[in-house]
């Protein structure tokens, strides 16, 4: 017998294949967690995981969870010829790969009819945003196709830059971060062709069109405007080129980020534009300088305390650009109108209130604009009524957030990361009901990590969040801040989850400030400062600024603007409701579907190749939760296989299995693995699936086909 080339008996041969899958195994560690032999010790899965990384194998596998860590540089593993690679290639046979898991998704979505959905989190930096992109590129690579849908392919993929423009800026943790969340829709037709899609936006960042913290940038598309724009075009929208004169550019002292060009970006953006069927170009960007001409425009203060505009020509062109009346702009920016008894009066505003009403104009001309161009977008992926559609859904939501100061949307955010991070554990209780896999013993295990979970949830479903709705948020002001604060400690004040500075014994803490409360997270402690939080929650916008946008002869703009809300008194739905509803929404649209996951790792804070933190990879490890990801894997079956996989790769092992079966697949399996010899605590078999204990078993069963 031969062996690389040696001649050798078969114990030197058992050996040899022991030794070099030893050492290969030393330098690049396993590739599934699963494999561990120190399954439950974090050191072990942490140095696993920095052995890989040092390789630049930066996908290993939790069973069918992904885990991704970034490396900060371009690597050769995302070519055509990849992709090829894995094409109809099971898990197991090939290296992890972010492909391998978009073709098994497909593959399920084909085989099984299930509508499926792929969730990737992980902290900002972490990868998640280039991760979709590598999946929709492999679907629009690899998927069947034909003239018409290649069109298609062509939007899903040019949406992106679109939405990165407008919908991300330059952070401390990323330069390209994803200020709002994104949900998206694939869908392909019985012939796996992809024939439509559609976008969800959640919660858009808006406050950093008015403010940014040191270090940061507003959102990419005023950069690549200024920079790319041309000099005829930058005259027309009466622009001068150095973001640096525009108010809303200057507060974080970062005009220019090294890893960005933002003139190229310009360009792809806008011939990305006309792809994703956009004709309004010169309005779209007549609203982007608009909002840096409000930005730059000023007040004074009267002697009888009343505000006017410093600002006048800078005034003229910004109604001219918002196609809007100049006067009535101008009045509406310095008054408002108010009613009472039913007259309506109109009073003067206070610098203050001038000057927060312009930035509540530019927040929302800037957002709805936004939504405005997810609509767009949508409009021409047009999701199609086709009998037999599937889709795959993708999620990419901003991840778990803790800054120096955490306000409403960090709330938000980690609300949101709370809810996502209680669905793998539905799924898991789900698997639990397969019946006859789960003993006792691990349904109990099982219950108390569920519930552990639960508590803080209900803090939010059932009270914080409907403290919001009190009438108190339509009064904003810093002392009402503080009486939402109170509030919230009558409603949830003796939650263990739930801290503010106050103790039992009447002293105060000092970790907690007196405008704060910190909730307990699954993935930390986070500080809420409660400043702003209801002007941010009330996102109000007087009523004659709204009724001066709802006259622009801009399209866009009287889209967005609707005559209808101005007419229509009822009070706006909360900020932090309308967030709550949609994102109920979003889970049960995931709940319908079969869900895949990717969880992405950050190895260090400087954006930087080859360097692995583990103090800060331990920190997302815990709050990834993929330790316990690998315990109910390990505690349950380490490995699932569909009976219809797993007879097709090791029929070849059994006389009866080969070269076809033709009786029932269950029995076909029970055949196959009792020819095998599988002891029975070694594995189950499901109503679908066989669910093998022991990644040992597998890979022996493995190690017979290679050798057969
Ligand atoms: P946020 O929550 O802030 O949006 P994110 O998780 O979406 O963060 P990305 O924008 O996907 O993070 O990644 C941040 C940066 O890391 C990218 O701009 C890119 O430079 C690098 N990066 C991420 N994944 C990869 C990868 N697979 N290969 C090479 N570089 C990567
Ligand atoms: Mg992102």
């Amino acid at each position: 017998m031969r062996y690389q080339g040696r001649e050798v008996d078969i114990e030197g041969r058992v050996r040899l294949v022991m030794e070099s899958a030893l050492t290969a195994r030393d330098r690049v560690g396993v590739q599934d967690f699963v494999l561990l032999e120190n399954y439950n010790s974090e050191a072990a899965f942490i140095e696993n995981l920095r052995r890989r990384f040092r390789e630049n194998l930066i996908y290993t596998y939790i069973g069918s969870v992904l885990v991704s860590v970034n490396p900060y540089k371009e690597l050769e593993i995302y070519s055509k010829q990849q992709m090829e690679r894995y094409r109809g290639v099971s898990f197991y046979e090939i290296s992890p790969h972010i492909y391998a898991l978009s073709d098994n998704t497909y593959r399920a979505m084909r085989t099984e009819r299930k509508d499926q959905c792929i969730l990737i989190s992980g902290e900002s930096g972490a990868g998640k945003t280039e991760a979709s992109k590598k999946i929709l590129l492999y679907y629009a690579v690899t998927c069947p196709t034909n003239d018409h849908m290649a069109i298609l392919g062509d939007r899903l993929l040019q949406s992106n830059p679109v939405l990165e423009a407008f919908g991300n800026a330059k952070t401390l943790r990323n330069d390209n971060s994803s200020r709002f969340g994104k949900y998206m829709d694939v869908q392909f037709d019985f012939r796996g062709t992809p024939v439509g899609g559609h976008i969800l936006n959640y919660l858009l960042e808006k406050s950093r069109v008015v403010h940014q913290n040191h270090g940061e940038r507003n959102f990419h598309i005023f950069y690549q405007l200024l920079d790319g724009g041309d000099d005829d075009l930058l005259i027309t929208l009466d622009l001068e080129r150095n973001p640096q004169n525009y108010r809303y550019l200057v507060k974080g002292n970062c005009p220019r980020v090294s890893s960005i060009s933002d003139k190229n970006n310009w360009k792809v953006v806008m011939k990305a534009l006309p792809v994703i069927g956009f004709t309004e170009e010169e309005k779209l960007l007549n609203i982007i300088a608009s909002v840096l001409h409000l930005g730059n425009t000023q007040f004074g203060e009267g002697e009888e305390g009343d505000t006017y505009i410093t600002t006048e020509t800078q005034t003229s062109n910004l109604a001219k650009l918002l196609g809007v009346d100049g006067s009535a702009l101008r009045e509406a920016l310095t008054h408002k109108k108010l009613t009472a008894k039913g007259e309506e009066m109109i009073s003067p505003l206070n610098y203050e209130q001038a000057v927060s009403a312009r930035d509540a104009l530019a927040k929302a001309v800037y957002g709805r604009t936004f939504t405005w161009l997810v609509e767009k977008i949508n409009q021409s992926l047009a999701l199609k009524v086709h009998k037999d559609s599937s889709v795959i859904g993708l999620l990419d939501i901003y991840g778990f957030e803790v800054l120096q100061q955490n306000s409403f949307e960090q709330f938000c955010i980690n609300y949101c990361n709370e809810k996502l991070q209680q669905l793998p554990f539905v799924e898991a209780q789900r698997h639990h009901f397969h019946p006859g896999v789960y003993n006792n013993c691990q349904f109990i295990c099982l219950t108390v990590y569920i519930m552990l979970y639960v508590p803080l949830s209900r803090v939010f479903k059932c009270n914080s969040v409907a403290v919001f709705q009190d009438e108190e948020c339509l009064r904003p002001g810093e002392t009402c801040d503080v009486s939402f604060l109170e509030k919230l400690e009558d409603t949830v004040g003796s939650h263990p989850h739930f801290i503010t500075h106050k103790l039992a014994n009447g002293k105060t803490r000092r970790v907690v400030s007196r405008e704060e409360f910190r909730l307990l997270h699954y993935a930390g402690e986070v500080n809420y400062n409660v400043n702003g939080f209801l002007d941010k929650n009330n996102d109000l916008l007087n009523r004659n600024l709204k009724e001066v946008m709802c006259q622009s002869d801009n399209q866009i703009l009287s889209h967005c603007f609707r005559r209808e809300e101005v007419i229509d008194q009822k009070r706006p739905e909360m900020a932090a409701t309308q967030f709550k509803n949609s994102l109920m929404k979003l889970m049960e649209i995931l709940m319908s579907k079969e869900p895949s996951y990717v969880r992405c790792i950050k190895p260090n804070d400087a954006k930087q190749p080859g360097r692995f933190d583990e103090v800060l990879v331990r920190h997302q490890v815990k709050y990834l939760g993929l330790m316990e990801n690998l315990r109910v894997r390990r505690a349950g079956f380490a490995y699932r296989r569909r009976f219809e996989a797993f007879l097709q790769r090791y029929k070849p092992l059994c006389p009866e299995t080969w070269p076809n079966w033709h009786g029932r697949l269950v029995d076909g399996v029970s055949t196959l693995v009792n020819h095998l010899g599988y002891k029975a605590e070694e594995y189950k078999l499901g109503r679908s699936k066989i669910f093998i204990r022991f990644p040992k078993t597998l890979f022996t069963t493995e190690d017979a086909l290679e050798y057969k």
